[in-house]
């Protein structure tokens, strides 16, 4: 009181100055979360907790109408904010309170609530909508294919504009409930459990539920009309497999591969560690694809993985992406390596499991490969650029690394590696970086100049780490291991026609 009568004027200015200046606080959330890759995915000023869909499709038009309700905490004061979506918006509501809305950018959805947004604030956003996704193109693709009997959504980086309102990035994750109706005799997958199904003057509803983060890609629909298997593995957890009815002569060799599920998963619980979700299987639907996605706790597998027979490669990849990938995502779309290098290395260790050639083998095989002046060496797996996101080199050159990496620390502590970044990080996000510092920890080696040339060199390492013991001589080339045709059938794994233009670099 003293002060203020001594300085009348200045603290008067400081008075109004504080109302215009806290006022100002608030706001707009930004259009993207900064990703390096895709600077437009997700968006800033809030963390998303849960996804609740009620969705409804009908094959015969490619209809989805929906209404998704996401609980939210505010990360800033926030006077608007952004969800990633492509359908048509009819109703958007921020706490029960109708909210302006209106389309911006390539997939943008700007929200201004009723009232600015206090930092911290627990926020409900119910979004109606409906709209035919097969028809949203976006750069001319859209990541929603119709089938004879439905439609499929399992696309990576971006999928989930094309069915519902996100924060469209790995690094927030949140749990969902995701109920579809769709007409009698038809069915919906989705990821987790079904919860239940019921059917009501024509159409059948199904109800599942992922009960543990996760990211907006690895969420997937399916409908259509499949053969489903339930079980239960040997530690109690659900197994829901599906194929579609009308895979034709693909159908054995799908059912033969997918129905190795729980053996694959029960394998790789030996190498990665308890199992981190609440139900697993995986699905084939009628999509003309080579590819296959790690949709979690449900992989999606395209009906043309199975055209040379049956492939349990695949299998192995998509669940080792549970652990690596879907459990611990990766922080940047940069860090790619943290998903596919290990993917690919589970699969070498499969194959040396099954007896069809050594990691060793596998790692020798495809140094020799690749000659110093190969383009396979100029691509950087540890941050290999968008263009290059999906190349062979993040999986084959990202692998090798793993084995050089096993050679130099000794299957003892490479072994306990493998086990413990998944267990350590579970739920969350890491980083390449991450993943040094994590294996410098373990070791207690200096590695930065190690995976630097393993990962970050545009060259073929001269040091050639991961021969074996026995380093092949110049002449004497390393055999094809056994298991190599079946690995290399699974090179289209992530290729797809994507917003983010694949080189075609795949050897097959
Ligand atoms: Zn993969």
């Amino acid at each position: 009181m003293r002060h203020r009568l001594l300085v009348p004027g200045a603290a008067a200015l400081s008075l109004l100055l504080a109302i215009p200046a806290s006022a100002a606080d608030y706001s707009p959330g930004a259009p993207g979360v900064g990703d390096s890759y895709y600077p437009e995915s997700g968006n800033g000023g809030y963390d998303v907790s849960h996804y609740d869909l009620r969705l409804k499709y009908q094959p015969k038009t490619d209809l989805l109408e929906g209404t998704a309700t996401l609980l939210a905490k505010t990360t800033q004061d926030l006077s608007r904010f952004n969800l990633d979506f492509g359908l048509k918006v009819s109703e958007v509501r921020v706490n029960g309170k109708k909210a302006a809305f209106k389309a911006s950018g390539k997939h943008e959805l700007e929200v201004t609530p009723a009232a600015p947004l206090p930092k911290g604030k627990d926020i409900s956003v119910v979004v109606r909508y409906a709209g035919k996704p097969s028809e949203l193109k976006i750069d001319g693709f859209t990541a929603w294919a119709r089938t004879p009997d439905g439609g499929v959504v399992a696309q990576e980086p971006d999928s989930a504009v094309w069915w519902y309102p996100s924060n469209d990035h790995p690094t927030d994750k949140a749990t969902y409930d995701i109920s579809v109706a769709v007409p009698d005799g038809t069915q919906a997958l989705s990821n987790g459990l079904l919860l239940s199904q019921s059917s009501k003057l024509g159409w059948t509803r199904y109800n599942w539920r992922s009960d543990k983060p996760q990211a907006t890609y690895l969420t997937t629909l399916a409908v259509g009309k499949f053969d489903i298997t339930k079980d239960t593995t040997a530690n109690g957890l659900p197994v829901i497999n599906a194929v579609s009815k009308d895979l034709g002569s693909n159908e054995g060799a799908a059912k033969s591969s997918i129905e190795r599920t729980t053996e694959v998963a029960e394998w790789l619980e030996t190498v990665f560690g308890p199992y981190p979700f609440n139900a697993l299987g995986g699905y084939v639907p009628n999509v003309p694809a080579g590819y296959a996605l790690e949709t979690q706790t449900r992989p999606f597998y395209g009906k043309k993985a199975f055209d040379a027979g049956t492939n349990v490669s695949v299998v192995v990849h998509e669940l080792a992406h549970q652990w690596y990938g879907d459990s611990v995502s990766l922080k940047d779309w940069k860090d790619i390596w943290v998903n596919e290098g290990f993917a690919r290395y589970s699969q070498w260790l499969w194959s040396e499991k099954e007896g069809e050639g050594t990691a060793q083998e596998l790692a020798d095989y495809v140094y020799d490969q690749h000659p110093a002046d190969d383009a396979f060496w100029t691509v950087k797996p540890g941050d290999p650029g968008p263009d290059n996101q999906f190349d062979i080199a993040v999986y084959d050159r990202g692998a090798l690394a793993l084995q050089a990496l096993r050679n130099k620390l000794g299957d003892k502590t490479f072994f306990s590696i493998l086990k413990s970044w998944p267990t350590e990080n579970k739920y969350g996000n890491a980083s390449v970086a991450d993943f040094v510092k994590f294996a410098e920890e373990k070791s207690g080696k200096p590695l930065a100049a190690f995976f630097d040339t393993w990962l970050y060199q545009p060259a073929k390492p001269s040091a050639p780490a991961a021969k074996g013991a026995t380093i092949a001589a110049a002449e004497t080339r390393a055999e094809r291991p056994k298991s190599w045709k079946s690995i290399a059938a699974t090179n289209d794994v992530h290729a797809h026609g994507d917003v983010h233009a694949q080189d075609g670099h795949r050897p097959e």
